[in-house]
């Protein structure tokens, strides 16, 4: 070969910015991007329902780091290169604008994923990087000159001087088999950002209902989240679910998502203060039905149900609650416990936790430590984010700093 050849294995996120770096950074060097189904970015062009959330509107890298479950500590040095701001530059630089929304996620102001798959083909095809759909690597093997066989998957060899697995989640094994291959070992991949499964049947009848602010945890763990939650026809979503099932990802596989969830509906009220806010209703109002007066801002058929699961009778007035019932009602307020049976995926983002080990990678060009010339980007390393667009960071940042690191060694120097 004469001149450098760099292939990247993956056309998502991270394949697609690394090929975009690599090339833009050094023309001339022959950057071949490969993905074995028929379509680049098509985890791009389902995110954020459709609108792609691009990124998060968290400028200050350690903080952006804390959105991390796994990786935090390890992208404190990326992050310092390319953050969420250059994120942001990068696409605007080619005519991308991007929005914050009220809770910090960043959409193109077109609201469609088509916009960004637009900017990152053109942008690739404008530095001249050959994307090659429907060429899946089958093996890679490292050579004695430092270069890497790879066998495609239509039978074809390929040589190349630099490689990168930019293959996503290794929940579909092959990306993560070709990192083994070449010396690596994998964090084992579980799901993370998923909803709990729930049978209780009156919360499934609430079907529907998105509440504000409500604290979850699971008792024993340590795992605690305050948000929005939203209560569906399986069981339990929104924000402070999906935090909690990737903070505890790993914890919760283990036990088999068979585990007690605390809801606290009044996480601003101490126990004391809802159960002195029941006792002024008491005195203040004692011929009213309880199942008519709900504590703000809990919406009325959220209150109904949690008096009726406290065990008081429909018909029952303030004035004949008894102390044990009161007890109860605060209990069911600031403690209901709901058995979680199982788990969904979250179809507006799921990623897995787990992957190429991070000590096993410089973060400083995500070149290999064991198996020089071999990179990685994006979802392939045991990286993943909470949900709001920090998963995709993670991958611009990545594929960003890969993308330098190859160019670099391109002209012989390294990062
Ligand atoms: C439904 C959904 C919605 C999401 N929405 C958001 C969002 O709005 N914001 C956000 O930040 N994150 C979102 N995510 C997460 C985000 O999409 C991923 O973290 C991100 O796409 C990872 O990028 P990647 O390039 O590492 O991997 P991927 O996007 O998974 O790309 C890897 C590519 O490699 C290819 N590949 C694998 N093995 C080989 C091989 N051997 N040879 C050739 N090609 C191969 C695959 O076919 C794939 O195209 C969402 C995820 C899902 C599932």
């Amino acid at each position: 070969m004469s001149t450098r050849r760099v292939v990247i294995v993956g056309g998502g996120a991270a394949g697609f910015f690394a090929a975009i770096t690599c090339a833009q950074t050094r023309p001339g060097t022959e950057v071949i991007l490969l993905e074995k189904s028929p379509q680049f970015l098509a985890k791009v062009r389902i995110s954020g329902g459709g609108r792609c959330n691009v990124t998060h509107a968290c400028f200050e890298p350690r903080e952006l780091t804390r959105r991390y479950p796994r990786g935090e500590r390890a992208l404190i040095s990326p992050f310092h290169r390319f953050q969420a701001r250059d994120t942001v530059a990068w696409f605007a630089a080619r005519g991308v604008e991007l929005k914050t929304e009220a809770d910090g996620r960043m959409f193109p102001t077109t609201d469609s994923s088509q916009t960004i798959i637009d900017c990152l083909t053109r942008e690739a095809q404008a530095s001249g990087v050959k994307l090659i759909p429907n060429r899946g690597v089958e093996r890679a093997t490292r050579r004695a000159d430092g270069g890497f066989d790879l066998t495609l998957s239509n039978g074809e060899p390929l040589l190349c001087e630099a490689l990168l697995l930019a293959t996503g989640g290794c929940r579909a094994a092959v990306g993560g088999q070709l990192a083994v291959a070449l010396g690596h070992t994998l964090e084992p991949p579980v799901p993370s950002l998923f909803t709990f499964h729930l049978e209780t049947p009156w919360v499934r009848a609430l079907a529907g209902l998105a509440i504000e602010r409500v604290e979850a945890s699971v008792p024993g763990t340590g795992l605690r989240e305050t948000g929005p939650v939203l209560l569906t026809h399986w069981g339990v979503s929104g924000p402070a679910i999906l935090r909690l099932s990737a903070w505890g990802a790993r914890l919760l596989a283990e036990m088999n998502y068979i585990f007690p969830l605390l809801l606290n509906w009044l996480p601003h009220l101490n126990a004391e203060k809802v159960a002195a806010e029941l006792q002024a209703r008491r005195a203040s109002q004692p011929a009213r039905l309880v199942v008519n007066s709900p504590v703000a801002p809990l919406p009325s058929r959220l209150w109904e149900q949690l008096v009726l699961a406290a065990g008081i009778a429909r018909d029952t007035r303030w004035s004949v609650l008894s102390k044990a019932q009161l007890h109860q009602l605060t209990q069911q307020l600031t403690r209901t416990e709901l058995p979680v049976s199982g788990k969904s995926l979250n179809k507006d983002e799921f990623v897995t936790c787990g992957g190429v080990r991070l000590n096993e990678v410089n973060l400083k060009t995500m070149e290999s430590r064991v198996c020089p010339g071999l990179y990685f980007a994006g979802e392939v390393l045991d990286i993943d984010g909470i949900t709001g667009g920090f998963n995709f960071q993670a991958a611009w940042t990545t594929g960003w700093i890969a993308g330098q690191a190859m160019a670099g060694n391109a002209a012989g120097k390294s990062e």
